[in-house]
């Protein structure tokens, strides 16, 4: 791991990673992990002298299984709050209305929901671009559509750090855009990568990738920019 802000957990889970941001004695996770993460979440805890009660906020990037698909547990065993965009309730209980390749992605979830026996969680508090969250010293709600219409990133001004969710993934040498068969307007993508190269945070952290760097991440944007987008 490199260039991360201090008191940032990242834990492996099934798919990709759940973040654990510590402040004192209290923390938040940015999503949840799909299937059997709950052991890794507890034992970085304990290795903190934390908690269950100690995760007070629970922060959806996006309703998608791999990402939510732990969220019922999590909130019954740690009470803990939970904040997402509006849009992505509809995932979270199984009904988006997949369209075109997209149904892909919903045959997909729904199997994956038969086999890791998901039961739906729910937002508690819906959240807007712009909004400030007053965890980890202040975190900003970056609406970044594209993947899903309600996906957001979560900004650290006082870190500069950006927790982009699935705005892109990453392993090895490679950053690219979500396969468009899993992502359902990714005619937003372009407007979402030009709010981040605006925001210009000196470090990223995406959900799925290999060896977490945050100045790497960082460089994934202009990369995947200059791909697809430049000149179109
Ligand atoms: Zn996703
Ligand atoms: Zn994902």
């Amino acid at each position: 791991m490199k260039n991360l802000p201090p008191n940032l957990y990242p834990l492996t889970a099934f798919l990709g990673h759940v973040h654990l941001l510590v402040d004192g004695d209290e923390c938040v996770l940015i999503d949840t992990g799909m299937l059997g993460e709950l052991r890794f979440i507890k034992n970085q805890l304990h290795q903190l002298g934390l908690d269950w009660t100690s995760i007070k906020a629970i922060l959806l990037t996006h309703g998608h299984l791999d990402h939510a698909g732990n969220l019922a547990a999590l909130v019954k065993i740690t009470g803990a709050k939970v904040y997402g965009h509006p849009e992505e309730q509809i995932h979270l209980e199984g009904k988006f209305p997949y369209r075109g390749v997209n149904r892909v992605c919903g045959w997909l979830e729904a199997l994956g929901r038969g086999v890791v026996r998901y039961k739906p969680g729910a937002i508690d508090e819906f959240v807007q671009d712009g909004q400030e969250l007053p965890f980890w010293g202040g975190l900003q709600v970056i609406h970044l559509p594209g993947h899903t219409r309600g996906h957001c990133g979560y900004y650290s001004p006082k870190h500069d750090f950006l927790f982009a969710g699935d705005l892109f993934l990453s392993y090895f040498c490679f950053h690219y855009l979500p396969p468009f068969i899993f992502s359902n307007c990714p005619e937003r993508f372009k407007g979402s990568y030009e709010k981040v190269r605006d925001l210009n945070p000196s470090g990223i952290l995406p959900a799925h990738y290999i060896n977490a760097d945050g100045r790497r991440f960082r460089r994934s944007i202009d990369i995947i920019w200059q791909r697809n987008f430049s000149r179109k």
